[in-house]
Formats: structure tokens, sequence, C-alpha cells
């Protein structure tokens, strides 16, 4: 079902399924560093001790584990879901990202000089601020942003060459994509002189989806194509979303349904071809949840009246546009559903992994002490039963000793009381 915005209802966002899986894979992380925390001053405790039980080289190793888990512990702060919106000039990128944001955030139409990368993400702030990379340097000139108009003027004064990357971070209690971390980027059109290999390098590695915001009044061109071969050569399998755009131009002044649905096939056919055939990133069947035939326009007229409370005016939307606007909401959706499930794999799944082995490597090193404590301990019961039965021998050696010379002195004390007794008697004989 659809509200009136043209968004899908649902209890809950595919996208809570990242912040969920972010929050656990962080406790988790949090108890293995007070695992190690726990373990090293452990080990510190005992290293000095005689029984050499662990050595500096076990410290030095859990100190290791502790940057490890600092390390990935900031990367996974820093893991957010990122969209690249790709395509020429004027297909409505920037409407697109708009429509997603429900609110013209980035200018939008001709006037739009800026040609570089625009990166929109979620800050805490409830004022905007806006990253400018500054040429051959590794600084960046920040401004804050406190409206969409200041944006749109400070955007109109960037000077950037088309490979750089301008980020604007925006209150993210504002926009729901942003809270729950998706990053978004528009790109320069792909028709500017691109230096392909650049672009991706520098700015699609890390992306979870692409989207190839298409103009559906006419056909793929060849450099959007070609940006998605060599995208698809670099990256195993990208996410590809392919939107047919200003469907509702297309539609609007068409005679005929039957054109429509003839014009709408051909697009179809010839996008399903692209991402099956020459890609090969989806299934046939697959293709069809990736193309979608919308009106970005209507789309974001739609949501910014729905932000407002305020009904949307018929007049702005043409004829047909609840099938388009549930269309944009569709495709919200499995972009929704593809980009969680895609950062939560290429993002967590090798902290995990990370996370496993630390673990392991530990619980083995603290085994090993665990052993050379125990067999210290049984060295040192077995001393003491040798020590003990020393003794025993000494204390019966002793005795016997005693015994020994205690029945010497009984023997002369016999003697002389006997010589004294035999003494007395010859003197009183006498
Ligand atoms: P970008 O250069 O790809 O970022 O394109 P923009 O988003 O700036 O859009 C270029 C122009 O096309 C703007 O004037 C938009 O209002 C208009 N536009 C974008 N999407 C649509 C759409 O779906 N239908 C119609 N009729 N116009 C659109």
């Amino acid at each position: 079902s659809l509200e009136a915005g043209g968004q899908l209802m649902s209890p809950k966002s595919p996208l809570k399924v990242f912040g969920e899986a972010k929050k656990k894979i962080n406790d988790i992380f949090t108890d293995i560093e007070k695992y190690i925390t726990d373990a090293k001053s452990f080990v510190s405790s005992i290293v000095n001790l005689e029984y050499e039980l662990t050595s500096t080289d076990d410290e030095e190793f859990i100190d290791e584990l502790c940057n490890r888990v600092c390390g990935i512990q900031e990367m996974l702060n820093r893991d957010r879901m990122k969209v690249a919106f790709f395509g020429r000039t004027s297909n409505g990128k920037s409407t697109v990202i708009n429509a997603m944001l429900k609110r013209r955030i980035l200018p939008t139409g001709m006037g739009h000089t800026t040609n570089c990368f625009l990166q929109v993400e979620g800050g805490t702030s409830d004022e905007g601020t806006m990253y400018e990379p500054i040429p051959d340097s590794n600084e960046e000139q920040v401004r804050s942003i406190e409206s969409i108009n200041q944006l749109a003027s400070a955007l109109s004064e960037v000077k950037l060459n088309e490979s750089s990357l301008l980020r604007i971070v925006w209150p993210q209690d504002k926009c729901n994509l942003l809270r729950d971390d998706v990053v978004l980027v528009d790109s320069p059109g792909i028709d500017v002189s691109p230096d392909l290999d650049k672009w991706i390098t520098k700015h699609c590695l890390d992306a979870d989806v692409f989207v190839l915001v298409a103009n559906a009044e006419s056909t793929l061109m060849q450099t959007e194509k070609n940006f998605f071969h060599k995208v698809s050569n670099m990256l195993s399998k990208p996410n590809i979303f392919i939107l047919q755009n200003r469907w509702d131009a297309s539609a609007r002044g068409t005679p005929s349904e039957e054109t429509i649905k003839l014009v709408k096939q051909q697009h179809l056919d010839r996008a399903k071809a692209f991402l099956v055939n020459e890609l090969g990133v989806v299934s046939k069947a697959e293709a069809e949840k990736r193309i979608f035939f919308v009106s970005a326009e209507e789309a974001l007229i739609a949501r910014v009246h729905q932000e407002a409370g305020t009904p949307t005016p018929t007049s702005a939307l043409s004829e047909g546009h609840q099938g388009r606007l549930f269309e944009f909401a569709t495709f919200e959706r499995r972009f929704e559903e593809c980009i969680s499930q895609s950062a939560v794999q290429t993002k967590f799944a090798q902290h995990a992994v990370n996370g496993k082995d630390m673990v392991v490597k530990l619980h083995k090193l603290i085994g090993i002490v665990r052993e050379s404590a125990v067999s210290c301990y049984e060295s040192k019961q077995q001393q003491r039963i040798d020590a003990a039965s020393q003794l025993d021998y000494v204390e019966k050696q002793l005795e016997l000793l005693t015994s020994d010379v205690r029945a010497k002195i009984d023997e002369v004390v016999l003697d002389i009381e006997k010589k004294v007794a035999s003494a007395f008697t010859d003197e009183i004989r006498r």
C-alpha cells in the first residue's frame, strides 16, 4: 500500500538491519576489548614472577591485539552504507537523491555548475556543514550551512576538478536515510570527459550500490555503459540499479497506451540485456528487480509536500503519476534491502572473521600460560613432596642416632654406677 508521498508503508525499513548488525558487532567488539584488557593486566601481573609462565613477547602480542581491536572499532564507527549515482548530466541524478532524502538539498537543473562529486552524509549537529577540499593539499575548507539556499549559493562558488569530492554533512534527524547511515554520492555527468578509472578508484571501490540514472526519453549511451563495464571489472558483481527516469515526460504526449507499453518493453529489454548479458552482474529473474520506470521530479514534489504536511496539487503531477510514484517507492524498498544486505556482508563479515581470529589467538595464548602454570604448580608440589620425604629421613636418622647415644649413655651411667657401687662396698669392707 502507498502513503500520500508515494512511499510504501512498512513497519520497519530494511536499512535498520544494518544499524542492528552494527550495534551487535560493536557490542561484540566491546566484549573482545574487555577480554583483551583483562588478559593484558593478568599477563603483566605474572610476567615478572620467577616461574616464567609468560614472556614480554606475550605482552607485546596482546598489545598488538589491543591496537587491532581499536582499529576495527574505529572502522566500525565509520562504516556506512554507500550509494553512488551515475548518468549523463541532466538525467536527474540530483533530483533522485533529493527525492530519496525527501527535500531539495542538492541544487538541480541547468544552473548547477558544480562538476565534482558531491557526497551527502548525516551528522549529529543541527546545522549543515560543507567540506570543500583545497586543491593540491590534504586540507579542506569547512563552511557551516544554515539553509538549503545557502548551500546552493556556496556550491555555485565551488570550482573543483571533476574527480574531487565535496562533502555535505547534513542534520541526520531531518532525513531517515541519513539517520540510518546511508551516504549518497552524486557524480559529475558521465558525459563530462571523465577519467573513469580515477573516479572508480577514488570514490567507488567502497560503494555498496550503484544507481544508473538513465533518461527514459533516449537509449542507454555507450559512455554510461562503459562506466559500468569498468566498475564490474574492478568490483566483483557490483549491485547496479537502473532508473529509467523522466518517465513522466516520455509518457506525456505519447499517443496511446499501446505505444507506452512498447517503449517500456524496449527499454526493459535493453537494460536487462545490459545487466544480464553484457555485465553478467545479475540473473534474468533478478534483473526485473533492478530496473524501474520513474519520475524523480514527481516523487520529489510528492515527498516535499508530504514532509510539509500539505497536499500535493495534482496539477504538479502528470497523468499516471500514481503508478510512477509506486514504482519509485518499490525502487527505494529494493534499494534498501540490497544496500543493507550488501553492506552487512562486505563490511561486517571481515570484521567478524578478524574478531574471531583475535579471540582464538588470545585463547590459545592464555591456554599456554595456564598449562605452564599447572606444570609449574605440579613440579613445585613434587619438590615439596621430595623435601618432605627427605625431612622424614633426616628425622628418622636423627632418632636412630639419638637412640644410639641414649643407649651408650645408659651403658656408661650403668657402668659408673656399678663402679661407684663396688668402690663403696670395698670401702665398707675396709
Ligand atoms: P543531474 O544533472 O543528473 O543531477 O540532473 P538534475 O537532477 O539536476 O535534473 C536536471 C533537470 O531535469 C532538472 O530541471 C530537473 O527538475 C529535471 N528532472 C529531473 N528528473 C525529472 C523527471 O523525472 N521528470 C521531469 N520531467 N524532469 C526531471
